[in-house]
């Protein structure tokens, strides 16, 4: 188990106050400008070293992606940096707890950040449900302007930054970094077609990095004790300290912060106090929040909770959100609600996803009551292969995904139903 002495959050339940002093008690905002004093390429290559990997669901090594930014920035084309708190994918509330309760480390980790990729301001654009976190994330802002930790001679570094919040509007797609830049600039949040890439050309056509909360939150931790220190937790290629969140049929669900690659089974026991009704009693879990297929649970026991372990076995990490779903659960039902969901956040650019996610759905619905035809069963999964990969961003995907997951696990459930279902239809036909 990961020793208190090694976590990065250390107030993510809110025990200690949120503001600047308690902050700065816990260590945020210590000598910020020596960090700033090692220079931009430098901050990079020690954040490529720690093996940061984007906590937002995609896994992209985070130094890698600095690194695309323009080194001269032209005086008429600044960088930005954009930090995703968008926080949508049902499952996912760690971001939430972060602005909530340490939110100096996101604040300071934007200015670190911002300087190591040369940019001019972060714009931190939180999900609009976020009432009360984006009220202290606005007062958490003030209090770095006021202390003279942002602005001008950010920290008496001489480097001129700034932050800035924006309120979403409750729209998941606005969680997709194009969507979100077209939200920012005040346009409806659709996703813009790849290439340009925001590096190249992002908010108001400058070149553009957008990081999760939890990637910038981490980053002046890890120069403060060094990447070697990050690096010795998890798995190669899976390295650091990571806020899994738990929801679900666990006794305890919780937010926790833990050394990547730890076995789920001991993720669960430890900080959750096992599973509701016991270890025979889990049906499957959703490891990385609704998008990523389901891992029923005797592949899942052991498997190691980062990003490469989770594909082995067919899913994702994502972002840690670890649905625990025990045999009361009605699967099908479960997943047929998740693809109303991605139905319903379809921004409707698309053809495949626009039309494919409210004919998944409706399939999903006659699969859950029985009421089809068990060639659907194929149908489906060839319907889910033409939405995959074939949208303009990764939600056709998300909708594709929890459906694969279904029918390659639970293909006998959904042909039970349908069988009894004609079973049923049968005999009432005879009765008539
Ligand atoms: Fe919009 Fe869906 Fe296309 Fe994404 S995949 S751009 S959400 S229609």
């Amino acid at each position: 188990m990961l020793a208190d002495k090694d976590r990065i959050f250390t107030n993510v339940y809110g025990f200690q106050p949120w503001n600047l002093p308690a902050a700065q008690k816990r260590g945020d905002w210590d000598k910020t400008k020596d960090l700033l004093a090692l220079g931009n390429d430098v901050i990079i290559d020690k954040i490529k070293a720690s093996g940061l990997r984007g906590r937002g669901g995609a896994g992209f090594p985070t130094g890698m992606k600095w690194s695309f930014m323009p080194k001269e920035p032209r005086p008429d084309r600044p960088n930005f940096l954009v930090i995703n708190a968008d926080e949508s994918e049902p499952g996912s509330c760690k971001d939430r707890e972060i602005i909530r309760h340490d939110p100096h480390k996101l604040i300071e980790g934007a200015l670190v950040a911002g300087f190591a990729m040369r940019a001019r301001a972060a714009y931190i654009y939180i999900r609009g449900e976020y009432i009360r976190e984006a009220e202290t994330l606005f007062a958490a802002v003030k209090e770095a302007y006021d202390a003279g930790l942002l602005g001008k001679n950010a920290c008496k570094s001489g480097y001129d930054f700034d932050v800035f919040v924006h309120r979403g509007a409750g729209a998941y797609i606005c969680g997709e970094e194009t969507a979100m830049l077209e939200s920012l600039e005040g346009k409806k949040g659709q996703p813009r077609l790849k290439p340009p890439f925001p590096a190249g050309a992002g908010l108001y056509g400058c070149p553009t990095t957008v990081n999760n909360v939890e990637s910038i939150a981490v980053v002046p931790t890890i120069l403060r004790r060094g990447p070697e220190w990050f690096s010795s937790f998890g798995n190669e290629n899976n390295k650091g300290t990571k806020l899994f969140q738990i929801s679900g049929h666990v006794n305890k669900p919780c937010v926790v912060e833990e050394a990547m690659s730890i076995p789920f089974r001991e993720l669960i026991e430890k900080h959750c106090g096992g599973i509701r009704g016991g270890w025979d009693n889990l049906l499957a879990v959703i490891p990385g929040g609704s998008s990523v297929p389901l891992v029923p649970a005797a592949q899942i026991m052991d498997c190691p909770m980062d990003f490469d372990g989770l594909r082995a076995l067919g899913s994702g990490l994502g972002t840690a959100a670890i649905i625990v779903m025990d045999k009361s659960t009605d699967v099908v039902r479960a997943i047929s609600r998740l693809s109303y969901f991605y139905k319903h956040e379809s921004c409707g650019q698309c053809t495949p996803c626009r039309e494919g996610t409210g004919w998944m759905w409706r399939v999903m619905e006659r699969l859950r009551t029985g009421d089809a035809d068990i060639s659907e069963i194929d149908t489906l999964q060839q319907v889910t292969k033409q939405v995959e990969g074939h949208t303009i961003c990764a939600l056709g995907d998300a909708a594709a995904w929890p459906i694969q997951g279904l029918i390659r696990h639970f293909r006998p459930e959904l042909e039970r139903r349908i069988n009894e279902r004609q079973a049923g239809n049968g005999m009432q036909e005879a009765a008539e």
